[in-house]
C-alpha cells in the first residue's frame, strides 16, 4: 500500500489540495487527509483499519465510488478496527439499505441509497434517529442528496485505477 505522507491540510500551511482535478462535487474547502493507492481488496481492508481515528463519533461518513471502487470492501477493514463485525460479516446493504453493527467504541451504521431516489424516501429511513453520540454512519451513495452532502463529516472517495488497483482520498470538513 503507498502511503502519501505527510498529509497536505490547508491548517498546517501546506498548499491546498488540488482538489481542482477532481470533477466530482467534493467541498472546495476541504483539505485530503489522506491518499493512498492500494493493489487488492485486502490492502483497501487494512487501509480501512487505519482510519479509527479519524473516524471517532460522532461522525457522517459520505463513502464515493462507483459500483464495485471498494466502498463496501472499506467498511469491513472500519468495522474491524472498532470491533464492531467481522470482515466476512461486513456485506453490502443494498437491499435492507442499513446494517448496523456495534462495537464497545461505537455503533457503525453501514448505509447504501444506491436504490433510494427521492428526498422522501431518504426520510422513510429516518436516519436522524441513528446520529447519536456514539454513532458512526457510513453512507455509500450518499451524494445523491445534497443535505448529506452539506452534513458530512468525512468523506472518502475510491477510484478505480486497474483491476485490482484502488485510488482512495480521505476529505474532511474544514
Ligand atoms: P462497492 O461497495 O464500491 O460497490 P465492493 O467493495 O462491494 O464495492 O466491491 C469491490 C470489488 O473490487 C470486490 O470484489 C473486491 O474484491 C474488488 N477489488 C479488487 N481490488 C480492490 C482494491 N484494491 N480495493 C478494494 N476492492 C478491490
Ligand atoms: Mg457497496
Amino acid at each position: 500500500m503507498f502511503v502519501a505522507l505527510p498529509p497536505r491540510t490547508r491548517a498546517s500551511g501546506a498548499p491546498g489540495p488540488a482538489v481542482g482535478l477532481y470533477t466530482g462535487r467534493v467541498k472546495t474547502k476541504d483539505a485530503i487527509l489522506r491518499e493512498v493507492t492500494t493493489q487488492s481488496a485486502d490492502e483497501t481492508i487494512a487501509f480501512g483499519r487505519t482510519l479509527a481515528g479519524l473516524l471517532a463519533p460522532p461522525k457522517l461518513v459520505l463513502l464515493r465510488g462507483d459500483l464495485g471502487a471498494g466502498k463496501t470492501t472499506l467498511v469491513k477493514g472500519i468495522a474491524a478496527v472498532f470491533d464492531a463485525a467481522a470482515e466476512e460479516d461486513v456485506t453490502s446493504p443494498t437491499f435492507t439499505l442499513v446494517h448496523e453493527y456495534r462495537g464497545p467504541r461505537a455503533s457503525l451504521f453501514h448505509i447504501d441509497l444506491y436504490r433510494v431516489d427521492t428526498p422522501r424516501e431518504l426520510e422513510t429511513l429516518a436516519l436522524d434517529d441513528l446520529r447519536a453520540e456514539g454513532s458512526v454512519l457510513l453512507i455509500e451513495w450518499g451524494e445523491k442528496f445534497p443535505r448529506l452532502v452539506r452534513e458530512r463529516d468525512v468523506e472518502i472517495v475510491l477510484e478505480r485505477a486497474g483491476e485490482n488497483r484502488r485510488r482512495i482520498r480521505v476529505y474532511v470538513s474544514g
